[in-house]
């Protein structure tokens, strides 16, 4: 068993994790603005209560950069699709 959250869901993933009362993981919606344009990408993803919000945070950053074409830079802003630079 780990913490580690995942980010893309199912309804069957949720289900299965939701009757499974030893899981700590539930869902939550996590928001992520793009720092150019304000755009913002809202998406469940599973979470615990011993995640931190930042932990939270960097859960969903990954999923966009991952699977939607985000962009999060060094200095710490985040892009949407349309002004993540190549
Ligand atoms: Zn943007």
């Amino acid at each position: 068993m780990t913490d580690q959250p995942t980010s893309s869901l199912t309804a069957e993933t949720v289900s299965a994790i939701l009757r499974d009362p030893d899981s700590p993981l539930y869902p939550a919606q996590i928001t992520v603005f793009c720092d150019h344009c304000g755009f913002e990408a809202t998406r469940d993803y599973m979470v615990s209560d011993s995640m931190a919000s930042a932990e939270r945070l960097a859960a969903a950053r990954t999923h966009l950069v991952e699977n939607e074409g985000w962009q999060h830079d060094e200095y710490g802003d985040d892009f949407c699709p349309e002004h993540a630079s190549a």
